[in-house]
């Protein structure tokens, strides 16, 4: 059964979950305030004017695959930090003035940071520009009355971060051709390791039993690791897009919903407040699992998430051990490639 609750449901929203709601919201608006641009200079020493191209990235995952391809050979800020959620954030001038004054800008696009890209259209500068996301074919989401829309969420399948790393390498030798073998053998490298972790991951889906290979989440981002990896969507709190938030009624259909399917865990998300999540939980009377998975953004520095092979990897693990299976550590071997 595919059940995947959306915004139309708007039934009136009553007493205690309207708190909810609203502490919800809050618990997005919040952490905004404190946002501002992440310097991910990669040659800290290196003061700027030294030739080097200015690269910015929009998102966490894009900056991250962008650092590892691109090594020192450019100077790379990330826009969003970790944790920040894409859908909501609102820019700040320090953003303006990052991507007026950048060579390159590396953006998700279908519409996964729409602040982002409408200040990116507006502002001025020499820029190139890529939607990095994009170069995948996108899943199509219904959004009801007759809207259809592309899923962001492409990085869920690794397949599609290895079509992101040839485009992300693509465009770097395009912007400094003489960098080209070393973006190249990085790129190769990075390759080999994302194909690694797709067949780790496929090995650790199936040890969970085959009926619980069921996902609940906050947010609807992983439509692309579940058609990948053999996981069914089973219901989400919310749409593709967190702007969106749940009526009463579509909390009481996934409580409901939840009870049918039989999943032992739902899960919360680190870019989103997980009162709500934790609730339906509550209701539902399963475990909320312990570790939140990494939707939107990379863990922060330190954290089992801070790259994108970490964060597929923790969240596999999260996966695997709250439904059922058994996981074991991600150990990629060095190929040839690597030397
Ligand atoms: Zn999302």
């Amino acid at each position: 059964m595919k059940l995947i609750l959306r915004k139309e449901d708007k039934a009136k929203v009553n007493g205690i979950q309207k708190t909810i709601v609203s502490r919800l919201c809050w618990g997005i608006l919040l952490p905004l305030a404190l946002l501002s641009c992440t310097q991910l200079n990669t040659n800290p020493n290196s003061a700027k004017g030294d030739g080097k191209p200015q690269v910015v990235a929009t998102s966490t995952i894009i900056a991250d695959l962008t650092e590892k391809v691109a090594g020192d050979e450019i100077h790379l800020a990330g826009v969003l930090k970790p944790g920040a959620d894409p859908h909501v954030y609102e820019p700040v001038p320090a953003d303006s003035r990052v991507l007026e004054t950048a060579d390159l800008i590396l953006y998700n696009g279908y519409n996964l940071e729409p602040g982002l890209i409408k200040l990116m259209n507006a502002a001025g500068g020499k820029a190139s520009k890529l939607a990095v996301g994009e170069v995948v074919k996108p899943l199509q989401l219904d959004k009801g009355k007759g809207q259809v829309v592309p899923d962001p969420h492409v990085w869920g399948n690794g397949e599609n971060a290895i079509a992101m790393v040839g485009a992300i390498r693509d465009s770097l030798i395009k912007l400094s051709p003489a960098d080209r073998e070393k973006f190249t053998q990085n790129a190769a490298k990075l390759t080999d390791e994302l194909q690694q972790l797709n067949i780790w991951i496929n090995q650790q889906i199936k040890t969970i039993p085959p009926d619980k290979r069921k996902l609940v989440t906050t947010h609807d981002a992983f439509q692309y690791y579940g058609q990948a990896y053999g996981m069914q969507i089973a219901g989400t709190l919310i749409g593709i897009s967190t702007e969106e938030q749940p009526s009463a009624q579509t909390v009481q259909r996934l409580v409901e919903s939840i009870k049918k399917i039989g999943v032992p865990a739902i899960f919360a998300e680190t870019t989103i407040n997980p009162a709500l999540i934790k609730t339906v939980a509550q209701e539902a009377g399963v475990t909320l699992a312990p570790h939140q998975l990494y939707s939107d953004s990379i863990g922060a520095k330190g954290s089992d998430g801070d790259t994108y092979i970490k964060m597929m990897e923790a969240n596999t693990r999260s996966i695997v051990e709250a439904l059922g299976g058994k996981s074991t550590p991600f150990q990629p071997k060095k190929s040839n490639k690597t030397q």
